[in-house]
């Protein structure tokens, strides 16, 4: 039975009033001005005036019921001066019976408000910032109750959305005048996908549509709270499980546990229900008085508290707001800087990748999947950039040098040309390298290297001859099948892989049989929870026990392939069985085909992917099986060294280049040599033209890189002595070091091999 709405409170009636307000075309002065005028008139003064922090920490009086109208846009006040000053600065209410007697009062004649006695003003509070000042004024003297003081509170947190959505100021004015610090900000993080960029930060993160701030009903406000509440701490659990935390993972979860627990924080998210508001702006406004808090903390211990308790509202905002992350996504503005605490790879495929100049993410790690599309894309990411969330504001410039893991917040132009400079650098060291393009990637003592590239869209094949490239040495099925709701049926996957074919000409296509589970979700399948998803059920795993996917993906692949030259793989086998199986629905397909007397690929070549370490003390059984090994040097290196490839924590600290890893691949190039069949490698480290050195110099001679690569990798094979290279790595791999880098950096400059420097701004020194 619906339940009866109860009377509105005067508050409620008075944020109803505003809403309704906003909704009104009206030009942004009169909107302001009415607005002002609605709530002196609901709060019982005779004065209501909003004043905005403008650029200089500078307080402008913007909209006033009361005082006199010449005073709007003229009267100032500095951050610190008089009452209105005092709030900004220190974020705090003021109420006083007697305000001229007040030691910190200032007079400006143009408002004439002497006769005002009683005055309360509220700081206006915008992601943890003071973005202005609301105060009402009365002429008798008289105290202000905690119901007056809560009220205008509320209505102070609602003016900041306004502010904010830019419905109230005209936006080319609330540009300077939204109170975001104006002095640039430089934040730490590393280096995920390297380049430059400049662009205005999209934070990822739930939007709350302001005519959506008010609720009729609390009790059903704070039943959509309890429920968002049991979700978060459900997928906590879940999180808990899933990634079987230990050691600090497990304290931070546990932490958030206790918060969503915590009764003093749900008490307050209740109070802001009870005067109005909806659930998620309720949440919003406790989480803008903790960063507000956080601003002015200075004890450790604090700061870490108040930081997680910011974390946790931002994660029940996204469950409050059950907002279409795709809509969302679809609405991003050009020229973006994605920031966001983490992003999935299915996450930034709902971008348009044409719009996101640079990524900036709070977490991340260099192998994963996300970081690795991005890589493809070419799209710059920091990551581990702690505080990007808190400090970078939506609609900020954002300076983006993800060659050092630095990002600068609202940078001042002599930084934003060095940016520009170093992009141009950048511009004429690829217009350098072009000449490479044409000539084949051949090392100064003859040999040979294949340089292939790696795909997952239309436009990464697109032109492929002209590229360079000698071909595809994988393309990633799965990026069509996370793109898609539903399972991709047979003929619209035959109708994408023929116009990848299409695209490549006479150049080589590897298709990897779609690797899904783990990282890489797809809408349309839901594997049962588990601890360890890296090492579950994903890949070929996946596809043998559910085989109409995998069946379907050959058949459409056969299809496609018809007349022309086809290499598949297999990814994720630990086992020659498993292989045997996959290949053995091939042959089923193929027969088919035969059989109903349809046509097949001119050369079939199938091969598997070397990502788990099992395989390699089975190549005496695979490698009469297969055409070619393509390693999977990012799941490689997760599982030789037991380390989560997508875990923050760990994402710096095993490298590809340490003796253990290059001794693996140096055998497993040896063993393929003898046995005839054709090795590559098509993980990232082949795409980093130091670590691709090193896997030539170990034997490696068929390299797939991101088609950003394709040139810096070319310009160092053609630079390089492989023998002279082999025979330094012969002694080093020999070494007792945990890493290669320094001393194959140090080969490299002292050799003349051309590895491109780093594209660096020169003014952020
Ligand atoms: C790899 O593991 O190196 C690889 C190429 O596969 P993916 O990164 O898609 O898991
Ligand atoms: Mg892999």
């Amino acid at each position: 039975m619906a339940r009866a709405a109860p009377e509105p409170s005067p508050a409620r009636r008075l944020l109803r009033e505003m809403v309704r307000l906003v909704a009104l075309p009206l030009p942004a002065q009169e909107r302001l001005d009415r607005l002002v005028a609605t709530i002196a008139r609901h709060l019982v003064a005779e004065v209501c005036s909003l004043y905005v922090l403008r650029a200089g920490d500078v307080l402008e009086l913007f909209a006033t019921e009361g005082l006199s109208r010449e005073a709007v846009h003229v009267t100032r006040l500095a951050v610190g001066e008089g009452l209105v000053g005092t709030i900004a600065a220190e974020g705090i209410v003021i109420a006083t019976s007697d305000a001229q007697s007040d030691p910190r009062f200032v007079y400006r004649p143009e408002t004439h408000e002497e006769r005002y006695s009683s005055f309360l003003g509220v700081p206006v509070v915008r992601s943890g910032r003071v973005v202005g000042v609301l105060t009402v004024q009365n002429e008798k003297p008289r105290t202000y109750g905690e119901d007056e003081i809560e009220a205008l509170t509320v209505v102070a947190s609602v003016v900041a959305e306004m502010l904010a959505s830019g419905d109230i100021l005209d936006p080319s004015r609330y540009a300077d005048a939204a109170g975001r610090p104006l002095q640039p900000r430089r934040l730490e993080g590393v280096r995920l996908v390297g380049g430059i960029a400049v662009g205005r930060a999209w934070t990822y993160a739930p939007r709350i549509d302001p005519a959506r701030l008010l609720a009729e009903d609390p009790a059903a406000e704070r039943e959509r709270l309890d429920r968002a509440l049991a979700e978060l701490r459900a997928s906590l659990e879940r999180a808990f499980a899933r990634h079987q935390l230990g050691g600090e993972g497990r304290e931070i979860v546990e932490v958030y546990r206790a918060f969503t627990e915590d009764a003093g924080w749900r008490r307050r998210i209740e109070e802001a229900i009870a005067t109005g508001l909806a659930a998620e702006a309720a949440v919003r406004r406790v989480r803008d008085e903790t960063r507000l808090r956080l601003g002015h903390a200075s004890d450790p211990y604090l700061r870490e508290r108040l930081v997680e308790l910011d974390e946790l509202a931002e994660r029940l905002l996204f469950h409050l707001s059950g907002r279409d992350p795709v809509a969302e996504a679809a609405a991003l503005p050009e020229d973006s800087v994605i920031v966001a605490r983490n992003l999935s790879a299915a996450q930034l495929l709902q971008f348009d990748r044409r719009r996101v100049r640079a990524i900036v993410l709070e977490e991340g790690s260099p192998t994963s999947h996300a970081a690795i599309l991005a890589r493809a894309l070419g799209i710059p990411v920091v990551g581990l950039c702690r505080g990007a969330m808190l400090e970078i504001e939506e609609g900020d410039v954002v300076a983006v040098d993800a060659e050092r893991g630095q990002v600068f917040v609202r940078p001042g132009e002599a930084l934003l040309e060095a940016f520009r400079r170093a992009e141009e650098n950048r511009l004429q060291r690829a217009r350098a390298l072009e000449a490479l393009r044409p000539l084949p990637a051949v090392s100064r003592d003859g040999v040979r290297v294949r340089v292939e590239i790696n795909a997952g869209f239309l436009v990464d094949v697109e032109d492929l001859a002209a590229s360079g490239a000698d071909g595809c040495g994988l393309f990633r099925t799965e990026l069509l099948f996370m793109e898609s709701d539903a399972w991709p049926d047979r003929e619209r996957q035959a109708a994408f892989y023929r116009a990848v074919l299409e695209r490549a000409g006479d150049l080589p296509v590897t298709f990897r049989t779609v690797d899904i589970g783990s990282d890489k979700p797809v809408a349309w399948l839901h594997p049962p929870p588990e601890a360890n998803p890296a090492l579950g059920w994903r890949g070929v795993r996946l596809a043998l026990d559910r085989p109409r996917i995998l069946r379907t993906q050959l058949a459409a692949l056969l299809e496609a392939g018809a007349g022309r030259r086809l290499r598949v793989m297999f990814p994720m086998v630990a086992h020659v069985e498993e292989y045997r199986r996959a290949a053995a629905l091939l042959d089923e397909e193929l027969k088919r085909r035969r059989a109903a007397g349809l046509g097949l690929p001119a050369a079939l070549e199938r091969g598997v992917m070397f990502e788990v370490p099992a395989l390699f003390w089975q190549l005496d059984r695979l490698l009469p099986l297969v055409d070619f090994v393509s390693v999977g040097s990012n799941d490689l290196l997760q599982f030789l060294f037991a380390f989560d490839r997508s875990s923050p924590v760990l994402a710096q600290r095993y490298d590809v280049l340490a003796p253990p890893a290059l001794r693996c691949l140096r055998d497993l190039a040896e063993r393929c040599a003898a046995a005839g069949v054709r090795l590559s490698v098509c993980g990232e480290m082949a795409s980093q033209p130091l670590e691709a050195m090193a896997l030539v110099g170990v034997g490696v001679r068929c390299l797939s890189v991101a088609p950003t690569e394709l040139l810096p990798v070319k310009a160092m094979i053609r630079s390089l002595d492989v023998g002279s290279l082999a025979g330094f790595l012969e002694r080093a791999l020999a070494w007792p070091v945990c890493s290669l880098r320094e001393a194959l950096a140090g080969y490299a400059a002292d050799h003349g091999v051309v590895l491109p420097p780093p594209v660096r701004p020169v003014a952020a020194a």
